[in-house]
């Protein structure tokens, strides 16, 4: 038997990472196992979120939004520069060269908190030891008295569009492309097929979307996803709700799909195919015998509200449990359950964690939509305010969207804030500071703004719960 610690994490995603820098912060003894080897056969830290995610993904949707700017919208400005044009292999390089940064801060992270990097696969055993086994198939197990298992998810597969080497592809394979597809397939149109549809449109891709469902984006509020739609339907995504796909056949280097919807049975060829129909949680040869570690039945593994399994001092975390697959959702768990481990009494309000979708406008909520608020029985009141009466969203070239507060009508209190529009993404989180601290949208509307702001919208909207909104023409009079 090899060292034993106070904690073992397995998985280095932003859950993993978080909870083992957590742990030895607070003087905890702590290693943490990690299995991604990059293309050059090292070790990586930092999971799907750093390596083939998050972070890439938002790379690629900078670059290419600069791009449109540029090209489209720059000389609405007065700014010329001619022809404008895009160098994939260089954009492709800054995304990589972003990635290595980060993955290799974590690892220069881990050193200087003192966490120890298992290399290898982890598999969990009864009595809380753990076997790693390294690239070279060399096996050693290690004893901890609590275990943190991170192992996060992968792309769901669908037996009609079965993946390939290079044609049907999902979202990692998609964040590789070396130069822009002419005709571009998504099946799904979800929070991935949303932003890497995106790119790939603005690089010059004609884009067609075929999504299973008839409503389009259902997580989000009715009036923010409308707009949505709107939006990314005018540069030209062509979104086909309720599309199912039956089939794909890889014709010499194209893809044939075959998909039903309304009026019958389909036909489309694409130059690639990217499916993005969700994600699974990830515990592929990771439990042995008798771990008391239990899975539901979609494949996650069972937790309390603190992350706690049916084993004693084995903790799961992040995308391999229930909630949202977010790399933010799953790093504050990994902080708390790192406090719990430390002897506090920690917890974590799932009810305001935000999303948000990169697209250009950008789209942001948390809490609860206009109508899930009204399926849990609150009597609701909102408040929305456009930015094209936002002074400085029309300074900023980016009138469209809106700010919509949701709010409890009994109390007043914000129960949910939905945005769409420039920096949404960034606005989000004084709504979340506002949910967290338990706010009323009276509160929000007595905070001074700065001016002139994006979030001065969030206050008007505020304002407007009330039918107070300055720049907006009122709905009553304040008594
Ligand atoms: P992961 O990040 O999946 O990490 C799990 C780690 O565990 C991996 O490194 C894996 O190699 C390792 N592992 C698994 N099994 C073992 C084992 N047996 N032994 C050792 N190691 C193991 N979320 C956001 O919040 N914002 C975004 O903008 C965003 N964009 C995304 C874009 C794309 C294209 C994708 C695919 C996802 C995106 N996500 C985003 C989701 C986000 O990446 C995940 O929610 C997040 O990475 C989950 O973190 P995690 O630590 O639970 O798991
Ligand atoms: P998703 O659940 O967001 O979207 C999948 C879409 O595919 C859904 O609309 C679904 O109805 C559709 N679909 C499912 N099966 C289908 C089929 N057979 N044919 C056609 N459509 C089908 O999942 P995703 O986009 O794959 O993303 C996975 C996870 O990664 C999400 O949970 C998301 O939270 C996370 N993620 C987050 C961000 C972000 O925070 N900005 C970005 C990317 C991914």
């Amino acid at each position: 038997m090899a060292d034993k610690f106070d904690v073992i994490v397995i998985g280095a995603g932003p859950g993993g990472y978080v909870a083992a820098i957590r742990a030895a912060q607070l003087g905890l003894k702590t290693a943490c196992v990690e299995k991604w080897v990059n293309r050059e056969g090292k070790t990586v830290h930092g999971g799907t979120c750093l390596n083939v995610g998050c972070i890439p993904s938002k790379s690629l949707l900078e670059t290419s939004h600069k791009y449109v700017e540029a090209r489209d919208e720059y000389g609405d400005l007065g700014i010329s520069i001619g022809d404008v044009s895009m160098d994939i292999e260089k954009m492709m390089a800054r995304k990589d060269k972003v990635v290595s940064q980060l993955t290799g801060g974590i690892s220069g992270l881990f050193k200087a908190n003192g966490v120890t990097s298992l290399e290898g696969a982890g598999k969990l055993l009864k009595d809380k030891q753990v076997e790693v086994t390294g690239q070279d198939g060399e096996s050693q197990t290690y004893q901890a008295d609590n275990i943190i298992i991170a192992t996060g998810s992968v792309p769901v597969e669908i037996p009609p569009a079965p993946m390939t080497e290079d044609l049907i592809v999902d979202s990692a394979g998609a964040l590789e492309f070396q130069e822009v597809p002419k005709r571009l397939g998504v099946i799904g149109a979800g929070v991935i097929g949303l932003e890497l549809g995106s790119v790939w449109r603005r690089l010059g891709s004609e884009v067609t979307m075929l999504e299973a469902l008839d409503t389009f984006l259902p997580v989000v509020d009715e009036q923010i996803s409308k707009e949505t739609y709107k939006q990314l339907t005018k540069q030209g995504l062509d979104i086909k709700l309720g599309a199912r796909v039956t089939g794909s056949e890889v014709r010499d280097s194209e893809v044939v799909v075959k998909y039903t919807d309304s009026e019958g049975e389909q036909e489309q060829t694409f130059d690639k195919l990217i499916v993005c129909v969700g994600r699974r949680p990830y515990t592929d040869s990771l439990l042995g015998d008798d771990t008391g570690v239990e899975l539901d039945e979609r494949g996650f593994i069972q937790v309390d509200d603190t992350c706690q399994t049916g084993a004693p001092g084995v903790y799961a975390i992040g995308d391999v449990v229930r909630g949202p697959m977010l790399a933010h959702k799953g790093s504050e768990e990994g902080v708390m359950v790192a406090d719990i481990i430390h002897g506090e009494k920690a917890e974590m309000n799932y009810e305001a964690i935000p999303s948000v979708i990169y697209t250009a406008p950008e789209v942001a909520w948390v809490g609860r939509s206009e109508q899930q608020a009204q399926e849990d029985g609150f009597e609701v009141k909102t408040g929305v305010f456009p930015f094209s009466a936002s002074g400085r969203a029309m300074a900023n070239n980016a009138t469209e969207g809106m700010v919509k507060v949701v709010t409890d009508a009994s109390t007043d209190r914000v129960i949910g804030v939905h945005i769409i529009g420039q920096h949404a993404g960034e606005l989000i989180a004084e709504a979340v500071i506002a949910m967290e601290f338990g706010s009323s949208a009276e509160d929000l509307a007595l905070t001074c703004f700065a001016h002139p702001t994006l979030s001065e919208a969030v206050h008007e909207a505020a304002l407007a719960v009330d039918g107070h909104a300055i720049h907006m023409a009122n709905r009553k009079k304040k008594s």
